[in-house]
This record gives structure tokens, C-alpha cells and sequence, in this order.
């Protein structure tokens, strides 16, 4: 079992307090690199979301003013930073990735709560200069009301401060649920918020628990103004549909089909950097890793060796041995995706360039996945069509500019691309026809808290980050005044 000072409590949160299931229902925690089980914690149910939505509806009685919400983004920026290691451990031991990447997040995440912090005054009233129909304008920012922040594993702790550092500076309490897989880090960001701030009762409330009853708790409930989600596409749809019927606002951050582009003319070393710390973050299994790498076909036999060379260093591993560059997948469902798809691209005649089939025969907790890379891929293999999310490279050969545009628009997705060519003005062709939220040019990076990031397509709308993500919880109130 996992012992720390920041897991005093294993349950849910709501009206300031720390709060078990109704039904006394627990779950079970596991180190995806090791089996064991590292904590129980409760598993709530229907009408826990709804006790937690009545403490956040009631903390709305007490409204806050932007200065106390700067404080309050502060200190949690200062908290996240001064527990980085301890928070990294929690983060590495239930999710898997290597503790220095992990600790890296936390930065991430401090850094949104930072960033809210410093333009909060662009929720300031804004008054027009111009004064028609003989009235005074005024533009105010209100908080939309109780914001629901529904997150997936991937990123335990940066997802939660893309979506908590908007909601607090917009003043919305907030009712939280974070993945089953991945509670811990929320429970530990919770004791830092309990520990560190002052916060009113009832402003930032926790459930954990199976997914659907607390979704559908969120969906119908009257009091819930906005929902802000992070997860596959097929779950976004469902709340769409959900939330129907209550004209309820969404903010949705769905699945991505990134492609990754290499023309001739890109400096070819710097583009195998970039894949590799691009594609391995996470084990693979983050919605901006590249999922399709389209290589022109000219430096195709270069650029697979220059990759397979990098890859090859690549040490998989416990992520809390300092040596591991890769940690596990996050369970074996998730490994046996990433195993379809290699099988399905092998037979359908993609090459191995660089390591080999895992095999079926595993422990049963068993969710390693040696990374690997192959060539000869085709746009009708599954690897091509779906996300994988794990370790799997596969190179796609293109003929021109042309081709590779019509390959890489080739999805309904449309999160994250990135286009490798030393070609300014090819690069700003392709760069305006790629329907993509964010691209990357020369660069493998995903997104940072003082840009706005968010999909196209069916990887859903709204943005976080930047200052348009600093909009995405609140409610604009025109008023006229006469004069
Ligand atoms: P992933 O493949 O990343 O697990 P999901 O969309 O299943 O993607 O999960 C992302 C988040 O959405 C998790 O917190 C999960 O528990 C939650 N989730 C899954 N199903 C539902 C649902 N029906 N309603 C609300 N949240 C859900």
C-alpha cells in the first residue's frame, strides 16, 4: 500500500469536508508497472454527485472577487511546486510514467494556475466607448454557475489544472471526477488545497467512483452549468447527447489522429529527436503523441534508421527506477490495443523496423510494451484510422506536398499535427490547410498553459490554456445603462 503524508484520506470531498460512499463502496488502485494494489479509496455512486453538486451549488451564495481568486491560483501554483516530488511519486506509482517526467507534470500544472493567475484582469467588466442607443455598455464576466470537470489517467494532474485554474478564476465552484485508474493524484491535490488555501466550503468538491451514474449525475442535474471533459470521443458524444436536452454547455477535449510530417528537405536528425520525445511521453498514450508518421518517400530508408537508432536507446521500465525512460501502459486493455494494431499492420504487410511483437503470454497485470517501429504502412490499417495510444511508430510513405496533405487531413479528427521542412513557405501552405487545433512546425511540443489549445472535428471544441481558455467558464452579462 502507498504511504504519504498527502493520502491521510482515500475518499471523495465536498462541503469542505472529506466524505466516503453513502454505500461505504471502495475501489481498488494499482501500479500498473508492478500489479499491486496501492490503495483503496471509495466508490461513489449517483447520489454522492448529487450531495457534492448541492455543496458546490451552495458555495455560489458566496461570491468571490478576482483578487481572492489571483490569491488562491497563487498559493495552489506555490503548493504544486513545493510538493513536485511527492505529488510526482503519487503520479508515477498509479499511472506508470517515469517519476522525473511525472514531476514535469506537476510544473505543467502549476503553470496554468500560475498563468490564471497573472491575467486574471482580463475578466475584468470591460466598458464599451462607444455609448449607443444614449446607454452606457458594459461587458461583465459572471461565473457560469457549478462547473463539472470530468478528466481522464493520462495526465492525472495537469488535466485537472487545465480545467480547476479556469473555474476558479471564472469564480465557479467546481465538482470534480477523475479517472478510476488515476485517483490518488487528485486525492493528494485535494489535501494540498485543504492544507494550503482557505477556500469556501463547497468550492472545490471530489467524487470518484464508475464513470456512468456520476456522468449522468452531471448531465441532469439543473444545478450543473457547465461540464468540461477530457476523454475519448465516444464518451463526448454521450454527454453531448446527455446534455441535450438542458441546453447544457460543454467543453470538450477529445481523442486526436496526429499526424506527423517529414519532407525531404526537414533536417531529418532534429525531426527523430523530436518524434521520439514527442511519441514516447506517457508511454504513448497522450492525445497529441503522433499516431500516423508520413514520411516523404525519398529519406524514408534514412529517417526509419535515424528513428530506429533513437528508439533502440529507449529503456523500458518501472517508473521509479531513474534509468526508465518508458513506463508501463496503463492496463492490459491498453496493451492489447497497441498489440491489435501492430498484428493488423503486420499482416497487411508493414515491415518491422525496430522491435517485435510482445507476445499474448503476460501476468495478468502485465502492461509493458517494448517500443516499436515499423514501415510500408498503409492509410486502411488500424493504426492509421484509430489512436493507438502506446509505443508503435509506423511510417507511412507520401510522394509530395499534395499527398501528404490529402493523408494527414484524412481523419475526422483533428487535435494536434506537426510538419517538419525547412521550407517557410511550403510550411505555411500546409499549415493553413491542416484542420488541426494546434501545429507544430519544426517542433514536436504539445501544449503550454500561456497558449490556447483545443480540437477540430470530432476532437470536440473549446479551448484551455491561453487567455481564451481563461473564457471558457464564464458567462458574459451585457448590460445597458441608461445615461
Ligand atoms: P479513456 O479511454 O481515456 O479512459 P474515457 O472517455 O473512457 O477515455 O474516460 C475519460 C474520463 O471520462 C474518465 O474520467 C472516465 O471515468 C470518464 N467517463 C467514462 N465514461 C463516462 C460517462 N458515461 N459519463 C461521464 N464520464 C465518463
Amino acid at each position: 500500500m502507498l504511504e504519504s503524508p498527502l493520502l491521510a484520506q482515500t475518499k471523495g470531498f465536498m462541503g469542505g469536508r472529506w466524505t466516503g460512499a453513502a454505500d461505504g463502496a471502495t475501489l481498488t488502485v494499482t501500479n500498473p508497472a508492478t500489479g499491486e494494489a496501492l490503495a483503496q479509496v471509495s466508490a461513489m455512486g449517483r447520489a454522492d454527485a448529487e450531495r457534492a453538486i448541492q455543496s458546490a451549488h451552495d458555495a455560489l451564495a458566496t461570491p468571490s472577487t478576482l483578487a481572492q481568486r489571483q490569491q488562491w491560483l497563487e498559493r495552489i501554483a506555490d503548493a504544486l511546486q513545493d510538493e513536485r516530488r511527492e505529488l510526482g511519486r503519487i503520479l508515477s506509482l498509479e499511472h506508470g510514467k517515469p517519476w522525473a517526467e511525472a514531476q514535469g507534470e506537476v510544473d505543467y500544472a502549476a503553470g496554468f494556475f500560475r498563468f490564471c493567475a497573472s491575467h486574471i484582469d482580463a475578466l475584468e467588466p470591460r466598458t464599451l466607448s462607444e455609448q449607443p442607443r444614449n446607454c452606457r455598455w458594459t461587458v461583465h464576466h459572471r461565473p457560469a454557475g457549478v462547473a463539472a470537470l470530468i478528466t481522464p489517467w493520462n495526465f492525472p494532474i495537469g488535466m485537472i489544472a487545465k480545467k480547476l485554474s479556469a473555474a476558479l478564476a471564472a469564480g465557479c465552484p467546481s465538482v470534480i471526477k477523475p479517472a478510476a485508474q488515476t485517483p490518488l493524484t487528485m486525492i493528494a491535490l485535494f489535501s494540498l488545497l485543504e492544507r494550503e488555501l482557505d477556500l469556501p466550503a463547497g468550492m472545490v468538491n471530489l467524487v470518484i467512483g464508475p464513470a456512468a451514474p456520476i456522468g449522468e449525475a452531471f448531465c441532469q442535474h439543473p444545478d450543473v452549468a457547465v461540464i468540461s471533459f477530457t476523454g475519448s470521443t465516444a464518451v463526448g458524444q454521450l454527454l453531448m447527447r446527455e446534455c441535450a436536452d438542458q441546453v447544457k454547455r460543454l467543453s470538450l477535449e477529445l481523442g486526436g489522429n496526429a499526424p506527423f510530417i517529414v519532407f525531404e528537405d526537414a533536417d531529418l536528425e532534429s525531426a527523430a529527436d523530436h518524434l521520439v520525445a514527442n511519441k514516447f511521453r506517457g508511454g504513448g498514450q497522450t492525445c497529441v503523441c503522433a499516431n500516423r508518421i508520413l514520411v516523404q518517400a525519398s529519406v524514408m530508408d534514412r529517417f526509419s534508421t535515424l528513428l530506429a537508432d533513437r528508439v533502440r536507446q529507449l529503456q523500458a521500465g518501472d517508473g521509479m527506477d531513474p534509468d526508465t525512460d518508458l513506463g508501463p501502459l496503463i492496463n492490459r486493455a491498453g496493451h492489447d490495443k497497441v498489440r491489435r494494431h501492430l498484428l493488423d499492420a503486420l499482416d497487411q504487410g508493414a515491415t518491422l523496423v525496430h522491435g517485435q511483437d510482445p507476445g499474448a503470454q503476460l501476468e495478468d497485470w502485465g502492461a509493458f510494451f517494448p517500443p516499436v517501429v515499423i514501415r510500408d504502412v498503409t492509410p486502411t490499417m488500424a493504426c492509421s484510422r484509430e489512436e493507438t495510444f502506446g509505443p508503435l511508430v509506423p511510417l507511412m510513405p507520401f510522394q509530395d506536398e499534395d499527398a501528404a496533405l490529402a493523408l494527414a487531413n484524412d481523419t475526422p479528427y483533428g487535435l494536434a499535427a506537426y510538419l517538419f521542412t525547412a521550407d517557410r513557405e511550403r510550411a505555411d501552405r500546409c499549415i493553413a490547410a491542416l484542420r488541426f487545433g494546434h501545429v507544430g512546425h519544426n517542433t514536436g511540443t504539445g501544449p503550454t498553459p500561456e497558449a490556447p489549445f483545443g480540437g477540430m472535428k470530432l476532437s470536440g471544441f473549446g479551448r484551455e490554456g491561453g487567455l481564451e481558455g481563461l473564457f471558457e467558464f464564464v458567462e458574459v452579462q451585457t448590460l445597458a445603462r441608461a445615461t
